[in-house]
């Protein structure tokens, strides 16, 4: 390996300049996250960011992409992106840990072989890893070098907010869903993505600027905006105290159930119509008036019992 010693000085110099941009970034991206969910939620929000285990990594799948796509990066960056692909192309398979640029995971961690999966066919993402005992766990978001930017931070952050986990093993770890589906999460997530970057008011150093994409995502925010609006709070709330049931519950679980599979289907088939988007609204509409219909007797009680299983509860606001 020894022509791709290039490869070294690259890796040097991405992680010394990410590094020091999320050390930059960390307490504005507390106080964006802290403005959007509230201020009540401040440590939490905090302990979580502050305590996240981060890993650059060289993505095979996005350079890929970039170097058959990436029309607005420079030809520099297209020239490295090529020797990456190259260099990748030359690691054996037990070498894998070669695509790791830097990581605040322990090594045996990053060669199981969930993460070699992941590491191979994903762009950024994140993930939950226990430690030996599995008596605790950790937030870990990977970060593929080349794509990395403030949103990407911020989506893949949130969803470390979005993952209720209900259990850890070594080999995997339960959580249940907030939007049931894989990618009906995903909508919402990078939608509160966008809505915390907007709280964000500080420094965005230039690594985490230089490379920016539209994710597809991004087109299909008309199909969630409404139920967003109208669950604004619920939702938060049920991100923050980590009690799904609560949004499940105000919106009406069939209702709610039926929503998430419509936009996970839409999202699938790749595009929608007119009456698709009108039958949703229908859906939202209905969940307005079941969440109105809460006697509010009814959901006092439930509040109460949320708060004697140890839940932190506040009340809403915002009449729906
Ligand atoms: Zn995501």
């Amino acid at each position: 390996m020894k022509k791709f010693k290039r490869i070294k000085a690259y890796n040097k110099k991405y992680r010394e300049e990410l590094e020091e941009s999320l050390k930059i970034i960390n307490p504005y991206l507390i106080d964006a996250f802290t403005k959007y969910y509230g201020e009540e939620y401040k440590d939490k929000i905090t302990d979580v960011i502050s305590n996240i285990m981060y890993t650059f990594f060289i993505s095979e799948p996005f350079l890929k992409v970039l170097n058959c796509y990436g029309s607005d990066i420079s030809k520099h960056d297209k020239r490295v992106c090529k020797y990456y692909l190259k260099y990748l192309h030359a690691c054996q398979m037990d070498e894998l840990d070669k695509c790791i640029i830097c990581s605040s995971l322990e090594k045996e961690d990053l060669l199981e072989s969930d993460f070699i999966d992941c590491l191979k066919t994903n762009f950024s993402f994140y993930t939950i890893v226990s430690d030996d005992e599995e008596k605790s766990f950790y937030h870990a978001i990977f970060l593929s070098i080349f794509s990395i930017s403030l949103k990407i931070i911020i989506h893949e952050i949130n969803h470390a907010f979005m993952t209720e986990v209900v259990a850890v093993t070594k080999n995997e770890w339960i959580t249940p869903s907030l939007f049931i589906y894989p990618e009906c999460e995903e909508l919402f997530n990078d939608y509160i993505t966008n809505k915390i970057i907007s709280k964000y008011d500080g420094i965005i150093p230039y690594a985490l600027k230089k490379f920016r994409y539209v994710h597809k995502y991004e087109f299909y925010f008309s199909l969630i905006k409404k139920f967003y609006d109208a669950f604004e709070d619920v939702i938060k709330e049920s991100i923050m105290i980590k009690n799904f049931n609560l949004l499940w519950e105000y919106a009406g679980k069939e209702d709610f159930y039926l929503f998430c599979s419509l936009i996970q289907k839409y999202y699938l088939q790749d595009g929608f119509t007119e009456e698709e988007v009108a039958n949703l609204e229908e859906l939202v509409l209905r969940m307005r008036v079941h969440a109105s219909s809460i006697i509010p007797e009814d959901f006092d009680s439930y509040i109460n019992e949320l708060e004697s299983l140890g839940y932190r509860v506040r009340k809403l606001g915002k009449d729906l």
